[in-house]
């Protein structure tokens, strides 16, 4: 049986450093407004894995009411959804995400981000897939207000 779904998130920026995407720490002078660390894209990963599953989104499973969640590092939600995902009897076939910000370039960053994404999910490189693009001046996004991934995951039994 194969499965897909469909991840999305946006965060505003604030001033400051702590810029994570996909786990990759990334100097920057803004970083994301977030009750967790902020980590966008690993939101939109973790958010599609639960969509193929038909289990929901990481807000009801991570509520940002929840004191226990503040600062909370991504890679820990992304961890609790694999196990849930693996306890249904399912991997990553492949997984594609698309990240957009007007700044930084995140070009040279790729290659860390596969690796570390193949890593969390429990999978081979060739299987992981991450894009960058900017918005063009266009909008929030485009306009350095924010920063925000879409990600689509094939499950495989
Ligand atoms: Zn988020």
């Amino acid at each position: 049986m194969i499965r897909i779904g469909y991840g999305e998130d946006i965060h505003s920026l604030v001033p400051g450093e702590g810029l994570r995407v996909l786990g990759i720490p990334i100097p920057f002078c803004m970083r994301p407004l977030a009750h967790s660390d902020g980590d966008f894209a690993i939101h939109a990963v973790a958010d599609a894995i639960l969509g193929a599953l038909a289990m929901g989104d990481i807000g009801r499973l991570f509520p940002d009411s929840d004191p226990a969640t503040e600062g909370l590092d991504s890679s820990l939600i992304l961890e609790d959804v694999v196990r849930r995902m693996e306890e249904r009897g399912f991997h990553v076939g492949n997984v594609d995400v698309l990240l957009v910000a007007e700044r930084p370039k995140f070009s040279t960053y790729i290659e860390d981000m596969r690796g570390n994404l193949a890593r969390m999910l429990h999978c081979d490189i060739p299987e992981v897939s991450v894009k960058a693009m900017t918005e063009e001046g266009l909008g929030p996004v485009g306009e350095g207000k924010a920063m925000r991934a879409s990600c689509v995951v094939l499950l495989e039994d």
